[in-house]
């Protein structure tokens, strides 16, 4: 028999030593005011950055930045914050891509609220994780705050409910599993066989995430019927129309309709009113595709465009992209909240279904377990400067993309795809002179690459009807009509050039 011994003497000396290092390395309340400091230096070297940054991009390729990297020894730390930051600096933020600058008009990528960066020193430092009340208190009441909040923008009705997301793509996979178990919910038969035959509609403009879905919930992409699009790249809801009584006659069952509010490159909105009356017909679940557009939830002059939004079953919203939030911050939202039950899970270890109902348990909603308290972010920036503030700014930036639409026309050698709509300009440069194309790359390509390369601007490319275009995408309200006439100068001057010089090429040739 083993002598028995207190138990505070047998584990101190392991606790002992292992103290040494937690207390030097891990949050703390020994450690608490070098948290702030080192926070705070990092905060003060990102606002060197900012504030420094003379272009968007300093226009790096992946090799030089590689070389940077592949120079690192990972068994070698550099022994406190301090060092690791500055090193960070050399690898990342001197050349990283900055979202705020007026010169940034790529991708759906906003400049951010300035209390919701203050707000993620919360998030992270008290790293509350979302899935229980016991994880999270009064975190899930904010949570759930906002979400009621937006899910009465939409006017989803007094049953709304949902949950934040890490992403639009995340959001939509929730809702297409929602409205899929929703349609096999009490039919016989295994699952592949109860999924048999089922459709989804979208627009042939729709997020590939919707196809992804489809994929992953054991529809397959050709599950989604690509529905042709107005020349304002809207869904076109006769073809819509057709679609859906030709697919019940060859006895197929339309499982969920997407309606997008804010395409990815048109900015176009869906005829809600219409394809939610068609949707109701159908028995078919409406889900609207709002991640880009769920900024008209708050704008005090276009708010009416996303008319018919109410009557969807769900909606994606995604509040860093106009919201103007930093990533992540997007939320599912839902008309009836009996549905989310659909994807619930409990587990003995954290739900457990004997105490369902005894406290908000937010995992019991999501498909994330552990999930990040992202939702202060967008809490701290409605009670720091409201909602009307960034709806306004949502207003600004659709403002700015008209004028810059009608530069755009007014150019001879810039060709408009489509009218504005929301804040995004698709367009081409059109040489005077006509140049081979042959084998070429398309000239969109290298002027996009020229102008990336040059650090002055940084523009996105897309294709429409097979030609390679030019899209600006303007979320930043700070950039004014002069920064966008030059972004268009610069891509004629390069447009010009590498015309130039292909003509030449042909003459040498
Ligand atoms: C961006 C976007 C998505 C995907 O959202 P993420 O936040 O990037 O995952 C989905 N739908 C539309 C219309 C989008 O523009």
């Amino acid at each position: 028999m083993t002598p028995q011994r207190p138990l505070a003497q047998t584990l101190s000396t392991p606790t002992r030593s292992l103290a040494g290092t937690a207390a030097d390395h891990l949050l703390g309340t020994d450690t608490a005011e070098r948290m702030a400091e080192e926070f705070g230096a990092a905060a003060r070297l990102a606002a060197r950055s900012i504030a420094a940054a003379a272009g968007p991009t300093t226009g790096p390729g992946p090799a030089a930045l590689r070389a940077r990297l592949d120079a690192v020894d990972l068994r070698t730390p550099l022994g406190n914050t301090a060092a690791a930051l500055e090193e960070a600096t050399e690898l990342y933020l001197r050349d990283a891509v900055y979202f705020h600058h007026p010169r940034y008009a790529a991708h759906l990528n906003c400049p951010v609220a300035l209390p919701a960066i203050a707000a993620e020193a919360l998030v992270t430092t008290v790293n509350t994780s979302m899935d229980t009340w016991d994880q999270s208190a009064g975190a899930t009441l904010i949570e759930q705050r906002l979400i009621d909040w937006a899910a009465d923008l939409a006017g989803l009705g007094p049953d709304a409910d949902g949950v934040f997301t890490s992403g639009g793509t995340a959001s939509n996979l929730q809702a297409m599993l929602l409205a899929r178990n929703t349609a096999v919910a009490g039919k016989p038969g295994s699952l592949p066989e109860r999924l048999a035959g089922l459709r989804i509609y979208a627009s042939a403009d729709s997020h590939f995430s919707i196809s992804t879905s489809a994929s992953l919930l054991g529809l397959g992409a050709e599950a989604v019927v690509a529905v042709p699009v107005d020349g304002l790249h809207r869904m076109d809801a006769v073809a819509l129309q057709a679609a859906l009584a030709a697919d019940r006659a060859a006895g197929l069952h339309a499982l969920a309709i997407v309606a997008t509010a804010g395409t990815t490159d048109f900015g176009a909105i869906d005829p809600l009113p219409g394809i939610g009356a068609l949707a109701a017909e159908y028995g078919a679940w409406f889900h609207v595709d709002a991640a880009y557009g769920c900024g008209l939830l708050g704008s005090p002059r276009h708010r009416g465009l996303l008319a018919g939004i109410e009557a969807a079953d769900s909606v994606t919203v995604d509040f860093h992209k106009s919201f103007f939030q930093p990533i992540g911050s997007s939320a599912i939202l839902v008309r009836d909240r009996a549905r989310l039950a659909l994807v619930s899970h409990h587990a003995e270890y954290l739900n457990p279904a004997a105490e369902a109902g005894r406290a908000p348990n937010q995992v019991d909603k999501s498909l994330a377990t552990t999930r990040r308290f992202d939702a202060l972010k967008l809490w701290v920036t409605l009670r720091s400067i409201g909602a009307e503030a960034l709806g306004t700014m949502f207003d600004t930036v659709m403002d700015l993309a008209a004028a810059a639409g009608t530069l755009v026309k007014e150019h001879p050698e810039l060709e408009l795809a489509a009218e504005v709509q929301l804040s995004t300009v698709v367009f081409r440069y059109v040489p005077a002179l006509p140049v081979p194309d042959g084998d070429l790359e398309p000239l969109a390509n290298e002027i996009r690459r020229a102008l990336y390369e040059s650090g002055e601007a940084m523009v996105a490319a897309t294709t429409i009807e097979g030609v390679r275009h030019l899209k600006l995408t303007l979320l930043n309200p700070q950039t004014g009509i002069g920064d966008v006439a030059a972004i268009l100068e610069a891509i004629v001057a390069h447009g010009r050039r590498i015309s130039g010089e292909r003509t030449l090429g042909q003459v040498q040739a």
